[in-house]
């Protein structure tokens, strides 16, 4: 570090991206995966800030990219400084005055600067040698933001660089990160222009010319997207590195589907008049939309390709239904089935609900979990290892060692992005006669765009209509003022011995700050409400106690749950007739529909209160779009469609995998996505192993696998 440069603000390094600065020696291509401390001694004092955010090798800081550009590229007059916005301006420098410290009061640097147009001031706070960096007669950039003091322009602890000695921070597209403690903005900047100085020759492209169709090359890519020229090169840069991560999925998928092809499942054969049969047990007659989805899984386990089913409906569409009809079926062939829910209580509901229906169908269903007792948890394994258990209903448990089932054919997984990749591997172990055929459930409704492109190794039946006779819920879009309103309105459908669900807002960047608005929210209404007994959901919560909360709330013991997302899939709990959603606009589409979901499951009429004070127009119409439909197909294709550009970094949301770059609410990026299929359907058909595109190998094992993401509030 040069002398007078005490706060490391201006490494050598960062002027490196600058077209004067002087050769640096490159990595070797090895070294992008060797701990920084041994492929770049000269930043081991950085390291331990680099690994507190998750950076331990050069791929990986390539890979850190910011969420958000800052523009200084344009430089500005004094004259011409609009207050409240970030701005660089050439500037040279009248004089600097040191205010000493007093008390609590921290020490101010002050520059007076001017230019041909008029003058400003910068100031900075704390002890930050800044003043040894500047002199009278300086010639400066400074970027930062602009403040209004009286009539003078104000830049609050601005960057600065002598001018024709530019650095990453000033007079240019400037790249915003995420922090963690112990790493300021400007030093994460300056380690990472440093790394992607010496990391990006050593990047291989893993795709050619053709295969990259008009893409920028990776180095390329990975250098705008850091340190982009204009802010318009930006999109095209993330464009690029997305369809990576979409080739990544890809590329596992189309394993997937080529490993599937060497497989063989029992062919579980049940004739038209026995499935007619079965149909005919059931208590109500199935939907349209029901009955084909059936024929479709008789179809597909009629033969020896191992089933893999997704069918996605609304919450009460039905799907249980459809399930039992499947299993009836398997068991009518001789074989075994298996329901797996997500957590103990769903897959109690499961059996409370499955159990009628397949008891009216003439099957046995047993239910398993890890809390059983140990004795009767024993009893249910042998009756499943000797074949007397004809469906097997649980968590986890279905899957865990000491279960054998000696024929098992037909494995039902509910909420199946809850289930990873891992717990279907281990749970098709468990077959005997071959691979097991899987349908999984699933309530988050995906346009069949993206399903193809997400889901690229399911075939796909959708139930759209409800079952007849179902009321809408009443759904209306609040804002704060009506809040009291809102609440009286709770505490009387309390009253009438109805229940309530009110969820909080959704804080993405902070669990903890989310599960603090939990508490004050919970403890608000206890407070407003006397009579109402509240209780509280988080994920921050052990499991035993989320699940005593609502099974109490189930139970009827609580009349009001504050929750966080937690409850989207959730509970039944019929007699719960309104929902008020907090900051509704923070959720995306999708989720406010489930959660709404959550409530209009009995006989009672329900209600649905999204609470917002925003007032910008987009927002609104995306309210109004669930306040207009109750179907979660529509929602879904609303919310793509009015999402679209502007949302550069992925979205998450529950049921699709978690991508880091690509997000499947940015058209472009569904485009990519089946760009990326085909390349990975025509590398895995030349090389299911890769064996000869190591590059390619490296870039599917360096995006996460699709496991996907538990709960994630
Ligand atoms: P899902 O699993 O999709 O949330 P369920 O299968 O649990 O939906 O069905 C919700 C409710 O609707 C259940 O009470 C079920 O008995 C009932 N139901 C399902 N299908 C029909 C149908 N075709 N006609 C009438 N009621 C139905
Ligand atoms: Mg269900």
């Amino acid at each position: 570090m040069a002398p007078g440069d005490r706060d490391g603000s201006t490494l050598g390094s960062a002027h490196a991206i600058e077209p004067a600065s002087a050769p640096v020696s490159a990595l070797d291509p090895d070294e992008l995966d060797r701990p920084i401390r041994s492929s770049m001694p000269e930043l081991s004092r950085a390291t331990a800030a680099l690994r507190r955010i998750g950076i331990e090798t050069p791929r990986e800081a390539l890979w850190y990219l910011p969420f958000r550009y800052d523009d200084f590229s344009e430089l500005r007059q004094l004259g011409e400084l609009v207050p409240d916005e970030k701005q660089s301006a050439r500037v040279r420098v009248e004089a600097v005055r040191i205010e000493p410290g007093f008390g609590r009061r921290p020490q101010r640097v002050i520059a007076q600067l001017t230019d041909d147009t008029g003058s400003a001031k910068a100031i900075w706070f704390g002890r930050r040698y800044v003043e040894r960096r500047l002199q009278a007669g300086d010639e400066l950039i400074v970027s930062g933001k602009v403040t209004q003091r009286g009539w003078r322009s104000q830049f609050a602890s601005p960057e600065f660089s002598p001018v024709g000695r530019e650095s990453v921070h000033t007079a240019r597209v400037v790249p915003v990160y995420h922090l963690a403690a112990g790493v300021t903005q400007k030093r994460l900047r300056e380690i990472l222009a440093r790394i992607l100085e010496r990391a990006l020759p050593a990047v291989n492209d893993p795709l050619d010319e053709a295969e990259r169709e008009g893409l920028p090359a990776l180095d390329d890519a990975l250098r705008t997207a850091h340190f982009p020229e204009e802010t318009a090169d930006v999109v095209e840069a993330l464009d690029r590195l997305a369809f990576d991560e979409l080739l990544a999925l890809q590329l596992t998928l189309a394993q997937a589907r080529q490993a599937r092809d060497g497989l063989t499942a029992p062919r579980i054969a049940v004739t038209e008049d026995e499935r007619a049969e079965i149909i005919a047990a059931l208590p109500f007659t199935l939907t349209d939309d029901q009955a084909s989805s059936v024929a479709e899984i008789v179809d597909d386990i009629a033969t020896d390709r191992p089933m893999r089913r997704l069918l996605q409906g609304d919450v009460g569409s039905g799907k249980t239904a459809v399930a039992a009809v499947a299993l009836a079926c398997a068991v009518r062939a001789g074989w075994q089935g298996a329901l797996m829910a997500p957590t103990e209580i769903l897959a109690r509901q499961h059996h409370t609900g499955l159990a009628p229906l397949l008891d009216a169908l003439g099957v046995r269903a047993e239910f398993l979990s890890g809390s059983l007792p140990a004795a009767r948890k024993r009893a249910i394994h042998d009756a499943i290892a000797g074949g007397m258990a004809e469906v097997v209903i649980g968590t986890h448990a279905v899957i865990s060692e000491a279960v054998t089932f000696p024929r098992l054919g037909l494995v039902i997984a509910d909420e199946q992005h809850r289930f990873g990749v891992g717990h279907r591997a281990a749970l098709q172990a468990k077959g005997s006669g071959g691979e097991p055929h899987v349908l999984a459930l699933t309530a988050t409704p995906i346009p069949r765009t993206l399903a193809l492109t997400v889901y690229g190794d399911l075939s796909i039946s959708t139930i759209r209509q409800l079952p007849p006779g179902r009321e809408p819920i009443r759904t209306e879009i609040r804002d704060r003022r009506a809040l009291p309103k809102i609440e009286a309105f709770l505490a009387s459908e309390v009253g009438e011995g109805r229940q309530a669900f009110v969820v909080v807002p959704l804080i993405v960047e902070s669990h903890q700050l989310q599960v603090a608005s939990a508490e004050a929210e919970a403890e608000r209404l206890r407070v407003a409400l006397p009579t109402v007994r509240v209780g509280i959901v988080h994920g921050q919560q052990r499991s035993a106690d989320r699940d005593a909360t609502m099974t109490a709330f189930a139970a009827g013991e609580l009349d009001l749950l504050v929750a966080t997302t937690v409850i989207e899939v959730g509970i039944d709990v019929p007699n719960a007739s309104v929902i008020l959603i907090e900051d509704a606009e923070r959720f995306g589409l999708a989720q406010l529909h489930q959660l709404r979901g959550r409530v209009g499951r009995g006989r009672h009429r329900s209600f649905c209160i999204l609470l917002s004070d925003a007032t910008d127009e987009l927002t609104l119409r995306r309210l109004e779009v669930v306040r207009g439909s109750q179907d979660g197909f529509e929602i879904a294709e609303a919310d793509l469609e009015l999402r679209g550009a502007g949302n550069l970094l992925g979205t998450r949301q529950s049921g699709l995998p978690p991508l880091r770059v690509a997000s499947l609410f940015e058209p472009r990026h569904v485009k990519l996505a089946q760009r990326a299929r085909e390349l990975a359907d025509s590398a895995i058909a030349a090389d299911p192993t890769l064996a000869d595109r190591p590059l390619l190998a490296r870039l599917q094992r360096d995006f996460a696998p699709i496991e996907e993401e538990g709960d994630a509030a």
